[in-house]
């Protein structure tokens, strides 16, 4: 059954209650939100693929939006399990189209490239109406990632409401860092609703532990924000890092290929290393050259790629002090 076309500019205050499935759309780009309308309360806005290849929030999402009928909800939660529909059924990060990545096209503009006009749809028609707000990620085809909970460093209310957040996902491990511009989370920073994003494993496919931490975020902060009553769940000690330097977290900016050719790693994921130790190499496809990737700090391995077809300056590793 396709969903009802929603008018633009709905306000999702004039719902009933109930649970809502509607399409937003506009020149060429949309989404589905399903929407869960209780009393009056806070809106909750969760949405999984902003990067077309990561699949552990459009899962999660359509598991709980099949199931999920809570017979007492104060206010409103709105779950997109896919935002970026083309970069999806095309199996890509970025929009097939303009090649744009729509983690850097936010807020967006009504009339521009057809990933910025996504971004101000999305912004405009539901961020604009959230009071709390997720973006589930991962580490998508090309990467594996030590899962992690993540928001903007601000030290006011909105500040203390993301860390309170983040704590929900107790099973990942949680990395702050300054503003970066362009992200959903940037977005939401200039609308000062408190928001968090979740990195899950990624590596072409799902963890299932990835799956279970994440419900069991999703049940934690469905009560940390007030939508669900029930007692105060207990959380997991989560260990957390602050960084303030905006390269540190930079995912695209460490350990660049120095040229095209075959990459192959000699640490896993997790591993903890030394500053200048071995990570891997890249072969040259052309003549017998091999390039060792050396260890830029110490660190453990957050981020690995796993895509082993190698472009100069892809992203090969990142490094966390954690
Ligand atoms: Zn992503």
């Amino acid at each position: 059954m396709t969903p009802r076309v929603a008018k633009l500019g709905l306000d999702l205050k004039t719902l009933a209650p109930g649970f809502h499935r509607r399409r937003f759309q506009t020149r060429h780009v949309g989404f589905i939100a399903w929407i869960w309308r209780g009393g009056p309360g806070p809106v909750l806005l969760l949405n999984g693929a902003t990067h077309g290849d990561e699949y552990e929030g459009p899962t999660l999402l359509r598991t709980w939006a099949a199931s999920w009928r809570p017979a007492q909800l104060r206010g409103t939660v709105i779950m997109v399990p896919v935002l970026n529909e083309a970069a999806f059924l095309a199996g890509q990060r970025v929009h097939p189209v303009d090649h744009g990545n729509l983690a850097r096209a936010f807020p967006g503009k009504a009339r521009g490239p057809v990933t910025s006009r996504l971004a101000y749809l999305f912004d405009t028609q539901l961020l604009a109406q959230a009071t709390h707000y997720v973006d589930l990620h991962s580490g998508g085809a090309a990467y594996a990632l030590l899962p992690w909970v993540g928001y903007l460093t601000r030290n006011d209310a909105i500040g203390r409401k993301q860390r309170a957040m983040a704590a929900c996902f107790d099973e990942f491990w949680c990395w702050s860092g300054p503003f970066l511009p362009g992200r959903t989370l940037s977005a939401a920073h200039a609308r000062n609703i408190p928001a968090i994003y979740v990195e899950c494993q990624g590596a072409g496919g799902i963890d299932p532990n990835d799956l279970a931490a994440l419900d069991r975020g999703l049940n934690n902060l469905l009560q940390g924000v007030g939508c669900l009553d029930g007692p105060h769940p207990t959380f997991r000690r989560q260990k957390t890092r602050t960084s303030n330097d905006a390269q540190e977290a930079h995912l695209q900016a460490h350990h660049p290929a120095p040229h095209d050719g075959l990459f192959v790693p000699a640490v896993e994921l997790g591993t903890r290393v030394r500053k200048g130790s071995i990570l891997g190499a890249v072969h040259a496809l052309g003549d017998s050259r091999l390039s060792p990737v050396k260890a830029e700090r110490n660190g453990r391995v957050v981020l690995v790629r796993r895509q082993r077809s190698v472009r100069k300056g892809d992203a090969l590793f990142t490094l966390a002090p954690v």
